[in-house]
């Protein structure tokens, strides 16, 4: 092969006995180079050419020898390239990234559980290599994950004044509620039960917004699991860890819509009493 040359078919539609025209033209342009091109380089004469290197035509033996360490370290480098990988996502875009995935989950356990493997995958692709089944605080872990983003979307005016220590403005629907920032950076409800011997969480539940898709799969997840429980009994199991303002409300609104509860309350048809007949005249008209 001492050369080669090709063209496509132009855009614009040619019949093909002139493209085959064509083809011969660009042969013939060719032909000429290449012939030229030959007087001038001296082909006939050429030993590598035609007989290839001295050592090919020796032994196995007699070849050169080439040090492949080397030379393969040095492909390797020239070859290597930026391994710089973003590891840094700014927080914004991860916690709009996590609102995505919350809205297109129906269940709260599965979304939580969604979240931790993922968690589980990002830490075994940096550090050593985790196997088995979920752990509780790896759960737990990606159910703080999860609040606090649904948190800075839905308060965030809020924390940033709770970051500064700064005192919530008169108008703030949360003024009643002494919210406070816990150590994970997740706002807690405070309040008179501060030194009750209940449990921490329960002395201070995690506030969930009032309107939410989280929220609503929070309670849908405490009906489930209390077998489908009336508002106020999933009210009440709510309220152990998870604080929604107007929670009546929503959660019996809410419920209202579960098509489980819907079903078992539903009332059967009854058949209405029909009219007596008078004895008398049945016994008439039949003796
Ligand atoms: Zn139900």
């Amino acid at each position: 092969m001492i050369t080669s040359k090709t063209r496509v078919a132009p855009v614009k539609s040619i019949t093909l006995p002139r493209l085959e025209l064509l083809a011969a033209l660009l042969l013939s342009e060719l032909y000429v180079v290449v012939l030229e091109s030959l007087r001038n380089f001296k082909l006939k004469v050429h030993k590598l050419w035609w007989s290839g290197p001295q050592w090919l035509s020796q032994d196995s033996l007699h070849f050169p020898s080439i040090d492949l360490s080397t030379s393969c370290e040095e492909d390797v480098k020239c070859e290597e390239k930026s391994s710089t990988v973003l590891t840094n996502v700014s927080t914004s875009s991860q916690g709009s990234y996590l609102l995505e995935i919350i809205a297109k989950y129906s269940c709260f356990s599965h979304l939580i559980r969604v979240i931790a493997w993922c968690k589980r995958y990002i830490k075994n692709c940096r550090l050593s290599r985790v196997t088995g089944v979920l752990t509780s605080k790896e759960v737990d872990d990606a159910t703080k994950i999860v609040i606090q983003t649904v948190q800075e979307s839905q308060f965030h005016s809020e924390i940033q004044l709770l970051n500064k220590k700064h005192p919530l403005p008169n108008s703030s629907k949360l003024l009643p509620l002494s919210i406070f920032l816990d150590t994970d950076g997740i706002i807690k409800v405070g309040g008179r039960l501060k030194n009750s011997s209940l449990s921490p969480i329960q002395k201070h539940p995690i506030l969930l917004p009032k309107s939410h898709h989280l929220t609503n799969l929070v309670i849908q997840h405490f009906h489930h699991i209390n077998l489908h429980s009336g508002p106020q009994l999933t009210l009440c199991c709510i309220r152990q860890k998870f604080w929604i303002p107007s929670g009546r409300g929503v959660v019996g609104r809410l419920l209202s819509k579960c098509p489980t509860c819907f079903r078992f309350k539903a009332k059967s048809g009854e058949q209405l009493m029909g009219i007596c007949l008078q004895i008398g005249s049945v016994l008439a008209e039949r003796f």
